[in-house]
């Protein structure tokens, strides 16, 4: 299919919608839906719906019948082998919690260690420090040298015997950067150290195959890949999942209540992990905004998005007194910028009285912000493949215009 980005906005009613004259640039934050997700929702609750699992009517089987084929799509579209190796969460936030209760629970010991980087959204920050804490263990940070790059030395240097595990993003949600996934997992891997890939920002713009990079656990959330809020996915490898203990409890996941907790019994993976009732109707959207990529063609898609970024980038260059954080390539289509005379939040409400939609500030990642020596953080534009030349062009022109009134 050729890529037609008139065509691929009449997809999506909010970015088609006339009434809304608004320049999408905060596609990092959450991506617009399009309408098959809508539908898909509608349609769900309007002839579908049913509570799954338990029911022998047919409304209740065919609602499961959904629910699991959604799974499947899931586990196609990330490379995973098998079907109980993905968990429905709420989001990522959730489907790392899971991991780093449940996970360091059994494995990480007291006095224990979790290596994260200074790259990390706190979502891949906070549960690693609260569960060192619980463990009286250290959380240490692989930091970003100046050139933005990590050194796979330190990383040998910071792993040792007490390491439980080694959680990385798979691309920065602040300045875009994607760090070696392959080199950090060989190395861990190399001191049997399992490697989490927090997954939220990489899914909408890179080829995912957790099989062939071989991450222990991956994470993200369907409302950054154009599926609906309230629904994430946790991928881990069966091996781990079956030694982990559940997270939440309640209906769905118990198999035998004993006597005492200790004989109690849990069902076999992934309903151990899914307590109580599933947003169902959620994953229906997910995986219908799955399958809108794959027809689309995830090639086409990422390619035009990396042109777009790449213009962008070659724009901003030539605005006074803007300077852009990291302008690394292979990157994520986002960007960050400070401004000679505003403050980001200035940039930002400035952008948004001409209609033009970015973020502004600390970008949840505080420690990274702290080394880049960014009181007052940056402003972040990020893009998606509905995203036009014309509408880069319109946020550079307001943003020059801002630059050049005050200079
Ligand atoms: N990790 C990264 C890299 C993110 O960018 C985000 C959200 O922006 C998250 C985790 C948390 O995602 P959610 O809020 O969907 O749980």
């Amino acid at each position: 299919m050729t890529f037609n980005v008139s065509n691929i906005r009449k997809d999506f009613p909010l970015i088609d919608s006339h009434c809304l004259k608004l320049i999408y640039l905060d596609n990092a934050a959450t991506t617009q839906k399009p309408l098959v997700v809508i539908d898909a929702l509608t349609e769900y609750y309007k002839n579908k719906n049913a509570n799954i699992h338990r029911g022998a009517y047919e409304l209740s089987i065919h609602s499961t019948d959904l629910y699991e084929n959604s799974r499947k799509v899931i586990r196609k579209f990330i490379g995973a082998h098998k079907d109980c190796e993905i968990i429905f969460t709420k989001n990522t936030t959730e489907s790392i919690n899971i991991v780093a209760y449940s996970f360091c629970e059994t494995f990480l010991k007291m006095g224990g260690n979790i290596i994260t980087t200074e790259l990390e959204h706190h979502s891949n920050y906070l549960p690693w420090l609260a569960a060192c804490s619980r463990k009286s263990g250290e959380l240490r940070l692989l930091p970003i040298a100046d050139d933005g790059f990590f050194s796979m030395t330190l990383l040998e240097r910071l792993i040792d015997n007490k390491t439980a595990l080694v959680a990385v993003t798979g691309a920065s949600n602040a300045i875009g950067l994607l760090p070696p996934l392959k080199d950090i997992i060989k190395i861990a891997h190399a001191h049997n150290v399992p490697v989490l890939v927090d997954g939220a920002q990489l899914i909408a713009h890179s080829f995912v195959d957790v099989s062939a990079i071989d991450c222990d656990f991956f994470t993200f959330s369907a409302h950054k890949i154009y599926g609906p809020t309230g629904i994430g996915v946790l991928y881990g490898k069966e091996a781990y999942l079956e030694k982990m203990h559940p997270y939440n409890y309640g209906g769905d996941m118990v198999d035998r209540i004993g006597e005492t907790f200790g004989t109690t019994t849990w069902q076999n993976l992934p309903t151990k992990f899914e307590a109580g009732t599933q947003d169902v109707g959620a994953a229906v959207g997910l995986s219908t905004a799955l399958r809108y990529i794959n027809v689309q063609g995830t090639t086409c898609l990422h390619a035009y998005e990396q042109t777009l970024t790449q213009y962008t980038l070659k724009r901003l260059d030539s605005i006074k007194g803007i300077t852009v954080i990291a302008k690394h390539s292979p990157r994520v289509p986002l960007i960050s910028f400070i401004s000679s005379i505003f403050s980001p939040y200035d940039i930002s409400m400035l952008l948004a009285a001409h209609g033009i939609a970015s973020r502004c500030g600390e970008l949840c990642a505080q420690p990274l912000m702290k080394k880049l020596g960014l009181k007052n953080g940056l402003i972040r534009i990020s893009i998606a493949f509905y995203n036009t030349k014309e509408e880069i062009d319109r946020f550079c022109d307001v943003l020059e215009q801002i630059q050049t009134s005050y200079l």
